[in-house]
C-alpha cells in the first residue's frame, strides 16, 4: 500500500493545504478535487443545437419551435442501438474530464444500457424526459419502463427520477403528476423551468409545491429571482444559457450546482469551469462548491472515494480546462495518466469518436427538408468561444450583445 499525496486539495470547494490518502502506490499530483465534478444535467443524445447563424433566441420555447436542425432529434432517440453509443461516449468523455457524477436525460433505455456497458462508469441519476411530443414517452410509459430498470440500478451508485421537459411541452397535468407521484417514482423531479419565462410562480401554482422528501430540481432557472421561495433546487447551464440567450443567472444566488446541457458538443461542466469563473469573478469556493459536492447534493448521491487528481496548481485549474490525470469513482481508478483504465483511450480519441458518431446520427436520421451544411460541433464550439471573449462578467448577468460574426 502506497500514499497518494498532493500539495493542494479542493475540498467541498474549499482549498486546503497538503493532503495524504491511502493508495495503491505512491503517487503525487499537486491539486487532489473532492469529490470530482458533478454535471447535473445533460441530455446525452444532443447532436445538433440548431444555433441558426448565432441567432438570439428570447426563450426556450421559441428556440424548440425555430430552429433549424440537421438531425431528426425523434428519429435518433428512436434508435435505441446508436442512442446508448452516443450516452457511453458522453460517460467516458465526462470521465476524462473528471466528471463523476451524471445527471441524464433523454432516453433512459438507452442511457442505462451505456451506462452497464462500462466496467467504471461515472455515477449517474436517469431522468427519462417526458414530453408530449411523437416519440417522447408519457408519464406512465416513463414509470413502465423505470420499473423495469430500478432492480438493475440498485446500488447506491445510480437513482432513477422523472424528467418534466417544461410546463408547455410536457404540460400542467403530466407535471402536476409527477410531482404528487413523485415518491413512487424514484423521489427526484427534474424540469426545465424559467428559460427565458418566469415560470417558478407557475410551478406552485400546478403543485403546491414540492412534497417532503422529494427533490425538485430545476434546470436554467434564467428567469426567476430565487427558485428556493418554492423549495426548488436549481442547476443553472451558463454555457448553453449564453450561447442561446447571452445572458444567464444575475448571480450564484438560488444556484445549487451547474450542467453542461450538451456534452456531446461542448463538453461537461469541467471543461465550464473557466467561463463560470469569468462569469462570476471572486466566488472561487462557492463556485467549485457547486461544481462538484452541489450536484451530489441536489440528487442525494453518496460520494465516498470519487476524486479528480491535477498535476497543476488549484489556481491554474478555473483558468483554463486541464485535463485530470487521475479520476476515481468510489475508489476505483477510471482515469491514470489522462487514459480510461478501461479501454486505454484518451479524450483526443474520445472526442474523435464524438464527432464520428455525431456524423453518423445525422446521416442515419436527417431532418425533413433540405439538410445544413457545416458541422453542429464547430458550430456550438465557435459560439461559446465567441460568447468567453466578448462577455464581461457584468454583460453576461444583464445580457451580452450578440457577437460579431457568430
Ligand atoms: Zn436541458
Amino acid at each position: 500500500m502506497g500514499i497518494l499525496e498532493a500539495g493542494h486539495a479542493i475540498v467541498h470547494g474549499k482549498i486546503v493545504e497538503g493532503l495524504q490518502l491511502p493508495f495503491p502506490r505512491d503517487e503525487y499530483y499537486e491539486t487532489v478535487i473532492i469529490p470530482g465534478f458533478s454535471d447535473a444535467h445533460m441530455h446525452p443524445q444532443v447532436v445538433d443545437a440548431g444555433l441558426d447563424g448565432g441567432r438570439v433566441w428570447s426563450n426556450s420555447y421559441e428556440w424548440i419551435e425555430e430552429r433549424r436542425l440537421r438531425v431528426d432529434e425523434a428519429g435518433v432517440r428512436s434508435d435505441l442501438e446508436l442512442s446508448a453509443r452516443l450516452a457511453r461516449a458522453v460517460y467516458k468523455r465526462a470521465l476524462l474530464e473528471g466528471v463523476t457524477l451524471v445527471a441524464v436525460t433523454g432516453n433512459v433505455e438507452a442511457n442505462v444500457r451505456a451506462w452497464l456497458s462500462l466496467s467504471i462508469a461515472p455515477r449517474a441519476v436517469f431522468l427519462p424526459t417526458i414530453m408530449k411530443r411523437k416519440g417522447w414517452p408519457t408519464l406512465s410509459r416513463a414509470e413502465m419502463l423505470l420499473k423495469k430498470l430500478r432492480g438493475m440500478l440498485d446500488d447506491g451508485f445510480a437513482r432513477v427520477g422523472v424528467f418534466i421537459h417544461s410546463i408547455r411541452l410536457a404540460g400542467p397535468d403530466q407535471l402536476y403528476q409527477a410531482v404528487s407521484r413523485a415518491r413512487e417514482l424514484g423521489g427526484l423531479v427534474g424540469l426545465h423551468l424559467g428559460e427565458g419565462v418566469p415560470e417558478a410562480a407557475e410551478y406552485f401554482r400546478i403543485t403546491g409545491g414540492v412534497p417532503l422528501g422529494v427533490r425538485v430540481v430545476a434546470v436554467h432557472c434564467i428567469s426567476d429571482p430565487d427558485p428556493r421561495a418554492y423549495g426548488l433546487l436549481c442547476v443553472s447551464c451558463p454555457a448553453t444559457n449564453l450561447i442561446l440567450y447571452r445572458r444567464t443567472r444575475s448571480s450564484l444566488r438560488g444556484v445549487t450546482s451547474f450542467g453542461s446541457d450538451w456534452p456531446l458538443l461542448i463538453g461537461t461542466v469541467a471543461r465550464h469551469l473557466p467561463l463560470i469563473a469569468r462569469v462570476f469573478p471572486g466566488f472561487l469556493d462557492g463556485t467549485f462548491r457547486r461544481a462538484t459536492i452541489g450536484g451530489y447534493r441536489d440528487y442525494g448521491i453518496p460520494h465516498g472515494g470519487d476524486l479528480v487528481a491535477y498535476d497543476v496548481p488549484p489556481e491554474r485549474i478555473p483558468e483554463s480546462f486541464h485535463a485530470p490525470k487521475l479520476v476515481m469513482v468510489s475508489n476505483r481508478i477510471a482515469v491514470h495518466e489522462g487514459r480510461l483504465v478501461e479501454s486505454g483511450e484518451s479524450l483526443t480519441e474520445v472526442e474523435r469518436s464524438i464527432r464520428a458518431l455525431i456524423r453518423e446520427a445525422i446521416e442515419a436520421h436527417p431532418a425533413p427538408g433540405a439538410p445544413l451544411r457545416g458541422d453542429p460541433i464547430e458550430e456550438a464550439s465557435r459560439a461559446l468561444q465567441a460568447i468567453a471573449s466578448s462577455c464581461t462578467p457584468g454583460a453576461a448577468r444583464r445580457g451580452c450583445r450578440s457577437p460579431a460574426g457568430l
